[in-house]
């Protein structure tokens, strides 16, 4: 009988220590692709900020290519055809209601290891910087939408791209505004030092090739704005031949994810 009560105490023991170590497991444990992790309040600690903010001045030779605007129908698939090609990874900043109407291309660029981040919901600024409750729904509800297209809970992108940029001159305080909102909420901005300049005005694919030679001379690490929306270039028509001109350049390509990872 002894023995018994022995036995059953120690299995006791020994299940409770398990019970103990998933807990501890699970608390501590960080799945590789932090944006599906549930939100966290301060996510964004100081050392992420950091090498965030020290890319744009970084001498490596890295290119981080990012895709504004979509996903549209008309360009994200070819471009996410072509970085399957070429086994780039890269970094879209969507919008909330372009997530909400085609969900499907969200999801294949995520299971495809391309990091989803916000570009806001509506891209219109009269919105977007209406008052602080309007920033705030902006950006969670394109988060909400990528989560609902991902199926993951509770997404948080975690990082936000002003349209137009940080940097522009059109709503300049607002911005400024934003950003400390953005903070307290756990998200950073990044803009780009490297663009090819296919929003602009329509120009032939050689052009817009030699825009974005012209824009990464003499830079070391590069953030690359692109468009996956067609609307005045087609930037899919010199995607190929800009990662092969990067690649004989020197540049490794990387998605934003890697910015996460502890060194
Ligand atoms: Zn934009």
């Amino acid at each position: 009988m002894k023995i018994f009560i022995f036995n059953k105490k120690y299995i006791l023991s020994i299940f409770s220590i398990i019970i103990l170590s998933i807990f501890i497991f699970l608390h501590f444990y960080k799945p590789f692709s932090i944006a599906t992790s549930v939100s966290e309040e301060n996510f964004i600690n100081n050392s992420i900020k950091e090498k965030f903010e020290q890319l744009e001045n970084s001498k490596e030779k890295v290119a981080y290519l990012t895709f504004d605007d979509g996903p549209t129908i008309k360009a994200t698939p070819k471009i996410l055809d072509i970085l399957k090609d070429k086994n780039v990874k890269a970094t879209f900043f969507v919008l909330g209601k372009n997530v909400k109407s085609h969900p499907e291309l969200v999801k294949r660029a995520y299971e495809e290891g391309h990091y989803i981040a916000n570009h806001g919901y509506n891209h219109n600024n009269s919105v977007l910087y209406k008052n602080s409750t309007s920033f705030i729904s902006e950006v969670k509800n394109t988060d909400m939408e990528i989560g609902k297209a991902i199926g993951v809970d509770n997404y948080c992108s975690y990082i936000f791209r002003f349209p137009n940029g940080y940097m522009s001159s059109a709503y300049k305080s607002k911005k400024k505004e934003a950003s400390t909102l953005l903070s307290q909420m756990g998200y950073i901005y990044v803009d780009w030092n490297c663009l090819n300049n296919d929003s602009e005005k329509k120009v032939n694919s050689y052009t817009l090739l030699n825009n974005l030679k012209n824009s990464c001379k003499n830079k070391g690490t590069l953030i690359i704005l692109m468009h996956d929306t067609n609307d005045v270039n087609d930037t899919t028509e010199i995607l190929a031949e800009s990662i092969s001109y990067l690649q004989s350049e020197g540049y490794i390509f990387d998605n934003f994810y890697s910015l996460f990872e502890e060194k």
